[in-house]
């Protein structure tokens, strides 16, 4: 298999997939695939509600908490966060951290009123504002809503805003379950699969189940939290495949230790990459500052515009795919997710090292 370093959708585990495959035509003795019965028969139900455990099981999430599964993507949730929480007279608080911020902050002005409670804007993102600069009134705040992971930019959030009275929801499509998380700092999380989770079609919402006490009554069934919770994420059709992929990465990530576990191999991954960058005097710069770093998209660049674009061709051709940056920044982004294994960042690093070597 190539060395994966795309964004997403991303590595899966090895394992996971060729569980899936031996899997597909005969799903545990049934002589069919799972995607091909019913999503209220008992395999399925089964594959569901361990999902949703496991999520409870390895978040350690409070009795309080709900797991739901929803379609549309985190584009989706955009819009949904503030059609169900951005009620009149009240106004939804924003840290604006890049093009996915951006993305989630433009949904809500067609909802409501929008602050920008703290901006990187003037940095060009290379930094996650300081937790003291975030400002909300509590007064009047609807919601405060973080990225904890920018994908483009490479920049992740190391500490969370915590401020009184006011839910803190946060996009963690790029980086949850990439360390262990104290949920209960948090009304809402959302994530599109296609990272860590699974493949996508299915956007997992963890939420304290109060929060959907007063939705708007009139806002399409679909679009409302509480159908979800209401119908244990069973209204409709749920995506059953991509659920039940998830489920097999979930149960990987607990036969490797859980969170815990991940979080350190996290980031021996990604320091093997940024000591390649840091020690390089120069030849390859990182794109963001130190503080800031991203244990999930490490974004860089090689010193000279030629050069990089010889480092993008040379590495495709020694198998390593996905190092090409966003096309909105450009450059070089390394994607270590979960599922990208320890031995693909050391032959990454070996790769640039030896790279710069010859034309350094
Ligand atoms: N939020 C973040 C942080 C992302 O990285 C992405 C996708 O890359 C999205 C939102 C959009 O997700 P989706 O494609 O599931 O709508």
């Amino acid at each position: 298999r190539p060395y994966n370093f795309f964004a997403g959708p991303a590595a899966l585990p090895l394992e996971v997939i060729e569980r899936a495959q031996a899997e597909l035509s005969d799903f545990k003795g049934i002589g069919m695939s799972l995607m091909e019965i019913s999503h209220r028969s008992k395999e399925y139900e089964e594959i569901h509600d361990e999902t949703q455990q496991l999520f409870k099981e390895l978040l350690q999430l409070p009795e309080e908490y709900k797991v739901l599964f929803l379609q549309g993507g985190a584009s989706t949730q955009f819009s949904m966060i503030p059609m169900n929480f951005l009620v009149p007279g009240k106004i939804a608080n924003y840290v604006m951290t890049g093009a996915w911020a951006e993305k989630a902050i433009l949904e809500a002005r067609k909802i409501g009123d929008v602050f920008i409670s703290a901006s990187g804007e003037a940095n060009n993102y290379v930094e996650i504002p300081s937790l003291e600069d975030i400002q909300v009134y509590p007064q009047t705040a609807a919601y405060l809503h973080i990225t904890s992971n920018e994908t483009i930019a490479g920049t992740q959030f190391h500490s969370f805003p915590r401020i009184k009275n006011v839910p803190l929801i946060a996009d963690m499509s790029s980086d949850i379950l990439s360390r262990p998380l104290d949920v209960s700092q948090f009304a809402l999380i959302y994530a599109g699969a296609q990272k860590n989770l699974g493949p996508s079609g299915v956007t997992v919402v963890l939420l304290r189940e109060e929060i959907v006490r007063n939705i708007p009554e009139n806002l399409p069934v679909m679009l409302k939290y509480d159908t979800f919770t209401k119908h244990n994420s069973l209204y409709n059709t749920p995506p059953v495949y991509s659920i039940y992929i998830v489920n097999l990465v979930l149960k990987w990530i607990k036969q490797h230790g859980g969170l815990v576990s991940l979080e350190k191999r996290n980031a021996e991954k990604a320091k093997l990459i940024y000591d390649a960058i840091d020690q390089s005097g120069g030849f390859y710069t990182g794109m963001v500052k130190l503080n800031s770093r991203s244990l999930m998209n490490i974004t860089f660049k090689v010193h000279d515009d030629e050069l990089e674009k010889l480092f993008l061709q040379q590495s495709k051709a020694n198998h390593f795919i996905g190092l090409e940056g966003h096309r909105s920044v450009g450059h070089l982004r390394a994607s270590t997710y979960n599922a990208v294994p320890y031995e693909a960042c050391k032959a990454l690093t070996d790769f640039m090292i030896d790279f710069q070597k010859r034309y350094g």
